[in-house]
């Protein structure tokens, strides 16, 4: 057992627990880090956001070479993927972003130990214990422990996964050739993104959707031009339909849809099932312990303390969206709380984007949340056709919707689809964060020709002054 006491032992190195940790440490924290992988930066880093983001800008470039260049003018013989070069450049641009949280750790002075953690509670003297196993097995002790040990993907009873063809996006992200189809089970920003990789390169895909409308929770508008756009690239919906199982027949996969119109037999080679992720709480002792917790999160209060004193939880653990950039606020939040600093997220300003082409990004309440609430509200929006520079990129898909207070025109919500909307929305939830009003916006100067002027005239739009529309 090591004599040492850490101030701060923090399970889990994705965006929550590494950012925690290294605030923890800037704050003057005696930090350690248990991380049960090899490498740094969790789901997020190794088999999330990133490895995604890079396949669908390999995957973007590629569709631009081989179906926009030439209304440029660029004449270019018609491009081939190269799957293993493609999978190659995304493996290094993850491998140098965890090597980039390893390299922050050491810089900053956090202790890693790399095995499983689980909870031991507390010694006589009221620090917290943690059993490490794996190879370099330990027992660690602790003024307080972080548990950011995040989620894992949904497994659906009648569609186990068997890592080869009911897979989950960590397969996804690997496959090693283009498949001929590909069904995608939910129409969620996982299974939307990983399905527009796979179809700009040449498969087809099916996504079968159990609600009426994509993005559960997303703005009415958005959802249906966004389901438009994704059509018109040769994307296939079916919604309102579930996949009840998927059996090997002659080397191909038959998948089972029950459909409106009674159950369909669809042939495919892969089946993907992006029905979202549950916290992973397995293994860490929490039952144990009695951490309690609601629907599997745990449940914190508004320090981030679990219903043990002296343990804390943040991220996909917890309640709220599953994201990464709510995960890393909760986790900076917690540590600076635990120094007594009066810091906070701001939930209502947290953003949401979906990396499709194009792009959906959203912040605020929608107009069916408004409505239901009974909230009175205004709205603007200019389509992105009015925009110039959309115009010279020939990217005039989609809107900014901006929709303001009756009274005062305080920002409620915005919601944006369109080209590069993920850079976009960073305005709204800035003036969001200030309790900013769509006036603020429109009084503000943008410069031109920009994709952000679409957003200073959906402001405009708010009071019918919008100039282009
Ligand atoms: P995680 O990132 O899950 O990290 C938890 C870490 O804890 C893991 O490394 C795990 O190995 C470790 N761990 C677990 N149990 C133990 C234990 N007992 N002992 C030691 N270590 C343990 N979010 C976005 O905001 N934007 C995106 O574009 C985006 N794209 C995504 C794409 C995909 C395909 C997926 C799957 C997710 C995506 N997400 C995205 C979601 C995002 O990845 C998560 O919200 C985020 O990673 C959660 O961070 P976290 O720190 O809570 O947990």
């Amino acid at each position: 057992m090591s004599e040492e006491i850490f101030d701060l032992i923090v399970i889990g190195a994705g965006p929550g627990g590494y950012v925690a940790a290294i605030r923890a440490a800037q704050l003057g924290m005696k930090v350690a880090v248990v991380e049960k992988r090899e490498t740094m930066g969790g789901v997020c880093l190794n088999e999330g956001c990133i490895p995604s983001k890079a396949l669908l800008d390999t995957s973007e470039l590629f569709h631009l070479a081989k179906d926009r260049f030439a209304g440029h003018g660029i004449e270019v013989a018609p491009p081939a993927i190269n799957v293993g070069k493609m999978m190659a450049r995304k493996d290094d641009v993850v491998r140098k972003l965890t090597d980039g949280v390893a390299f922050l750790f050491k810089k900053n002075k956090v202790q890693t130990f790399i095995g499983e953690a689980k909870l031991l509670g507390a010694n006589q003297q009221g620090d917290q214990q943690v059993q490490v196993s794996g190879a370099a097995a330990a027992t660690i002790t602790g003024k307080k422990v972080l548990l950011a040990s995040g989620s894992e993907a949904v497994q659906l009873p009648s569609l186990p996964f068997d890592g080869e063809s009911v897979v989950s996006a960590r397969e996804t992200l690997c496959f090693p050739e283009v498949p001929g189809h590909l069904l995608v089970v939910g129409g969620g920003y996982i299974g939307l993104e990983l399905g527009s990789v796979w179809l700009r390169l040449g498969a087809q895909v099916t996504v079968v959707e159990m609600l009426p409308r994509l993005v559960a929770g997303s703005d009415g508008q958005v959802a249906d031009g966004l389901m438009r756009a994704l059509k018109k690239q040769g994307m296939r919906f079916m919604m309102e339909a579930k996949v009840a199982g998927a059996e090997k027949r002659d080397g191909k996969l038959v998948a089972k849809v029950e459909a409106q119109g009674g159950v369909q037999e669809i042939e495919c080679d892969k089946v993907l099932v992006a029905v979202g992720r549950r916290p992973l709480t397995e293994g860490l002792g929490v039952e144990g312990l009695g951490i309690r917790l609601e629907r599997g999160r745990v449940v914190v209060d508004a320090d981030y303390q679990t219903s043990v004193p002296g343990i804390y939880a943040i991220g996909d653990l917890i309640a709220g969206p599953m994201l990464a950039h709510k995960a890393s606020d909760e986790g900076v939040v917690c540590v600076e709380r635990m120094q007594g600093e009066p810091s906070e997220v701001d939930y209502a300003c947290i953003p949401g984007i979906c990396y499709t082409w194009p792009e959906a990004a959203s912040v605020g309440k929608t107009e069916e949340t408004l409505k239901e609430q009974g909230i009175s509200y205004k709205s603007g929006k200019f389509n992105f056709m009015g925009n110039g520079r959309a115009k010279c990129m020939d990217e005039t898909e989609g809107f900014v919707k901006i929709l303001a207070e009756s009274e005062g025109g305080r920002v409620l919500g915005v919601h944006i689809l369109g080209p590069r909307a993920s850079d976009l929305i960073a305005e709204a939830v800035t003036v969001m964060s200030f309790g900013g009003s769509a006036e603020d916006i429109a009084l503000t100067v943008h410069a031109h020709p920009t994709l952000s002027e679409a957003v200073r005239e959906a402001a405009l739009d708010v009071d019918k002054r919008a100039i282009h529309a």
